[in-house]
């Protein structure tokens, strides 16, 4: 996987953004780390979505240095290279404002697991992490300290949004499509009542056959 490759993936990543109607104007981001490489690829900032191309998507040491790229990286770069300095098996990172999960953070309230759907992706609620301004290490951190030893590759930042992570980036841009999936139907049942819980070891079962057994092997 080199890096014209991942490039030309963080395009059609961020139109998938566009496509599960997660982001507006140029809020969100999405991330990928290069493999072998002490370097990621992630979205220039202020750019819109529609003028993003291969050659805008700019790479970055994990410190957040910019190291290639005609454009100033996202403002939002230094949360990424946090996750990936602390993270190693994380391959991928997204950000974005999706309006049903960030209503959740805006309340500092996690998402309960009452979806078998939810059980399948998070394998628990989604988490609240900490309310931090953007500068410095403090999101890395907040999300690095709430992701790290739960099941869940989502974090709602507390009055802020959601931040993903994932194996490769295509996996975190799952994972916050269906974190904004999940946090709408959640707070539709909610309406009308409090959603039925699911039993912990049905949760575990489930979660343990989607990671495991599920899809084409
Ligand atoms: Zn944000």
């Amino acid at each position: 996987m080199d890096v014209d490759q991942l490039r030309k993936d963080l395009v059609g990543l961020h139109d998938d953004l566009i496509r599960w109607g997660l982001v507006v104007w140029t809020a969100g981001n999405v991330s990928a780390r290069v493999p072998g490489e002490n370097l990621f690829v992630i979205k220039p900032s202020g750019v819109t979505y529609d003028q993003l191309t291969p050659e805008s998507m700019v790479v970055c040491d994990l410190d957040g240095q910019l190291v290639d790229g005609a454009f100033a990286p996202s403002s939002d770069t230094a949360a990424h290279a946090y996750v990936y300095r602390e993270m190693p098996e994380v391959g991928g990172v997204v950000h974005t404002h999706s309006t049903y999960a960030t209503a959740w953070a805006a309340r500092g309230e996690p998402v309960p697991c009452v979806l078998t759907a939810m059980a399948d992706e998070f394998g628990a609620e989604i988490p609240v992490g900490p309310f931090a301004l953007i500068g410095n290490d403090d999101i890395g951190k907040g999300i690095v300290a709430t992701l790290r030893g739960h099941r869940s590759p989502a974090v709602l930042m507390q009055n802020h949004g959601v931040f993903t992570i994932g194996k490769s980036a295509r996996a975190a841009v799952k994972a916050a499509v269906m974190c904004e999936d999940v946090a709408r139907t959640v707070h539709i049942a909610r309406q009308l009542g409090e959603p039925l819980p699911i039993a912990q070891s049905d949760i575990d079962k489930l979660y343990d056959r989607y990671q495991n057994v599920y899809g084409q092997r």
